[in-house]
């Protein structure tokens, strides 16, 4: 039987203290998250009646500091995927060196089924019922799916009314009004096109790190998977297929951007916009190209179709986008995979800006925040491509062995064991 995304978490957390040789006394402290709140959210619904929501906070680990992650609304938010979530964040803040540890929140709602005062209620309710385990040196929570900078505005409004101060360094992903930093818009996603650059030259598929000439395929088309598309063109590649959840386009001469995005700010989806061919939301998944970026959802490359790829480099830009089954065969068939927690950590990057310039008052230019974006992510890329090849494994293996190697030294430092 498949193991479910926390057991999977937890044996990859595993994998890494062996095959680092650390004491087992390491895994008893990551195996399971510090602190897990479960909460009832009772709010007033438009038409005067209580609907209750059970909503979740799992805070992996502190040991290099506050707890950061974001907060998802969405129905298939359970316990045991925030804590996994909650695991990745720690690795993902480790791998790339920020000082942070990992949480990770959700809300089992699907938001589309409420008004706006309702989701407002929601939103300032939630991070009430959380708000003493909260705060810019406690846990710094952020967007994530289905949540955006007005939700993160009434939550960082909340909280500063209840302390009668302004706290805007409590959240990240803000508007820029409050406290927001320039570049987090594009920040994951334009990280995912640097992280391709910079694999594509490790792996030999060009010769500078850039896209120079590749064709690039990518599943999703929404904040991640757009940003993606614009910069891996700007970075001299064809994007020659997109899809959204109802479909896609593809063209092997490369499709028109412009064109796309025009089509979906009208129609919301591209699956009917009159450009390249028709395809289906998983189709980029197995067309011939260069460079394939999964954008969409977790568990989209599995065993079943991982034979089907036919790209020479895959870089995850989803969470959790390729299971472990999957990796395994495309490590078997050569094809390196870049994994999520490397690739797509631009925006927990930006989200560490935001909270220094926040502390300090004093907010930096857009190429200030977009070029230590990419020199934070140039050293944490080549720490794992110099762990893969000491170490003689796949990246994602190599990422959670960089992280889980300082957790680990950290620990010790603090004489956690
Ligand atoms: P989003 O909701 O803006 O976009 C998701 C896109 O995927 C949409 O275009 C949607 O239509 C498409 N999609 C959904 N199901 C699909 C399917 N079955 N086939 C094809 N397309 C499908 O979300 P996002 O913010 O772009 O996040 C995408 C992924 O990246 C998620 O896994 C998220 O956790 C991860 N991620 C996001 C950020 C961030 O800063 N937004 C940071 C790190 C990781």
């Amino acid at each position: 039987m498949a193991l479910g995304i926390y057991e999977e978490t937890q044996r990859a957390l595993q994998q890494a203290v062996e095959a680092l040789q650390l004491p087992e006394d390491v895994y008893e402290h990551l195996k399971e998250p510090q602190r897990v709140l479960t909460i009832n959210i009772p709010i007033r619904m438009d038409d005067g009646h209580i609907r209750a929501f059970t909503g979740f906070r799992a805070q992996h680990s502190n040991v290099l500091g506050p707890y950061k992650g974001g907060v998802r609304f969405h129905t298939s938010v359970t316990l045991e995927e925030v804590k996994a979530l909650s695991v990745w964040m720690s690795l993902k803040c480790s791998v790339v060196g920020l000082p942070f540890g990992g949480a990770k929140g959700g809300i089992v709602v699907d938001p589309e089924q409420l008004s706006a005062h309702e989701l407002e209620r929601l939103s300032r309710a939630y991070i009430r019922s959380i708000r003493e385990f909260v705060g810019f040196d406690k846990d710094i929570p952020a967007p994530d799916v289905n949540t955006n900078e007005q939700v993160m505005a009434w939550m960082s409004d909340e909280l500063s009314q209840l302390e009668e101060r302004n706290v805007f360094n409590t959240l990240t992903g803000k508007p820029l009004l409050l406290g927001g930093s320039q570049g987090r818009k594009e920040a994951t996603g334009l990280g995912v096109a640097h992280v391709a650059e910079l694999a594509a030259r490790a792996f030999g598929l060009t010769s500078e790190p850039s896209l120079q000439g590749l064709r690039v395929a990518i599943q999703g088309f929404g904040n991640v998977g757009s940003e993606a598309a614009r910069f891996c063109a700007q970075s001299g590649a064809k994007v020659i297929a997109i899809s959204d959840e109802k479909g896609g386009r593809y063209d092997p001469n490369g499709l028109d951007l412009p064109a796309l995005f025009a089509y979906r700010a009208e129609q919301g989806s591209i699956a009917a916009a009159p450009l390249g061919q028709a395809v289906g939301p998983a189709a980029p998944l197995a067309l011939p190209c260069d460079v394939l970026i999964p954008a969409a959802l977790e568990d989209q490359i599995t065993a079943d179709n991982a034979a089907s790829v036919q790209a020479r480099l895959v870089v995850e830009a989803a969470n959790g986008p390729t299971t472990s089954e999957a990796s395994e065969i495309l490590f078997q068939r050569g094809i390196p995979v870049v994994p999520d927690i490397l690739a797509n950590a631009g925006g927990v990057i930006v989200s560490y800006f935001e909270w220094v310039q926040d502390l300090e008052s004093y907010f930096w230019a857009r190429e200030d925040v977009i070029d230590r974006l990419k020199r934070i992510l140039t050293d944490a890329f080549g720490r794992v491509y110099a762990m893969h090849e000491r170490k003689a494994v796949d990246l994602r293996h190599a990422a959670y062995m960089v992280a889980v190697e300082r957790l680990a030294e950290a620990m010790q430092l603090r004489g956690w064991y």
